[in-house]
């Protein structure tokens, strides 16, 4: 285990504790330090684990290797793939892209919400390539592959590269970005959905990225929001802490530093809604208090339901629980 003592983003040797978390999936009754930096704000997991002690807090059925496919892009109900249609046209240039308009301009913004309910797309690129690195299951590669997308996969963890060709027929490989990079690259886009808060040095991770890309290309990168209402909410019991498998927590801010320091600028971001992880930070809390009959009973999901629209007014003040960044070289 690797104590943190330093700032892995600014270099400040001050670090301050912002919670201690219990390890929820293992079952070992470990605990893990939140440590913040007060000059930058970055925040790391303390103690981390490195190498084989990292890939053994990743039990079976970790549920990003497993298969948690949303069906395929269109499902067959008229209303929604219709609304789909319409937003990947609009939004991101599918199906023949806007017309033009002003009467469209209405359309796109009325419809801009639903954007944030479906898996985000890249930019419709004739002839695209995508790599999506830590591809787990393969659902973004078959998602990204409907759209006309030549998919390539990279994941490290075997099993769930297995289920990603058994289910989807991708293209998974093993190893590192920087050889695959090399045999298959360059790409138009590079997928991070949820690695860099996992990886011991998210700064190389991105820096491959970047040399992954071609000219005009970009990375679309996924991270738990730290900065999020629910953490300074709920404190330890954000799901998102998720110790020691998640080792970094980013927010906007400390995001756009580290794209900085590896020569990439955040071109357009946001927040997602959900109330399913404030749902379940609460349940946390409750069994983190002794009060596991109360996180056992039923009416969860109907909470959840309620609690809808807080999800959407956290993403429309920028504090989601989940942070999308668009990241593009300097
Ligand atoms: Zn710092």
């Amino acid at each position: 285990m690797k104590i943190q003592e330093s700032c892995l983003l600014c270099g400040s040797g001050f670090l301050s504790e912002r919670c201690t978390v219990p390890e929820r999936a293992c079952g070992k009754g470990e605990s893990f330090k939140i440590l913040a930096c007060p000059s930058c704000g970055f925040m790391a997991t303390s103690p981390q684990p490195e190498g084989p002690e990292l890939a053994g807090y990743y039990p079976d059925g970790y549920a990003p290797h497993t298969a948690s496919w949303r069906g395929p892009l269109f499902g067959g109900k008229p209303v929604r793939d219709a609304l789909k249609r319409e937003v990947f046209r609009l939004w991101y240039g599918y199906f023949g892209g806007p017309r033009g308009g002003a009467l469209e301009a209405l359309e796109k913004r009325a419809l801009g919400p639903l954007r944030f309910i479906w898996l985000v797309p890249p930019d419709f690129t004739p002839g695209g390539r995508l790599l999506d690195v830590g591809c787990g299951a393969g659902e973004y590669l078959a998602f990204a592959r409907d759209l006309g997308w030549s998919v390539v996969g990279l994941e490290a963890k075997a099993a769930a590269a297995e289920e990603a060709r058994r289910t989807f027929g991708l293209d998974i490989r093993a190893g590192t970005l920087d050889s695959l990079t090399a045999a298959d690259g360059p790409f138009d886009v590079v997928s991070l959905w949820h690695v860099l808060e996992h990886v011991a040095d998210p700064d190389a991770a991105l820096k491959s990225a970047r040399r992954a890309l071609k000219p005009g290309g970009y990375i679309l990168a996924g991270v738990p929001n730290a900065g999020c209402w629910e953490a300074a909410l709920l404190g330890s019991h954000w799901l998102q802490w998720d110790p020691p498998r998640h080792l970094w927590h980013f927010t906007p801010d400390t995001l756009a530093a580290l794209a900085r320091r590896c020569g990439l600028r955040v071109a357009d971001w946001h927040t997602l809604p959900g109330s399913g992880d404030l749902v379940v930070s609460l349940q946390f809390a409750l069994r983190d208090r002794g009060f596991s009959w109360a996180a056992a009973l039923p009416g969860w999901g109907l909470l959840r339901l309620l609690l809808w629209p807080y999800g959407w007014l956290a993403r429309a003040r920028n504090a989601g629980g989940r942070l999308v960044a668009r990241l593009e070289p300097l």
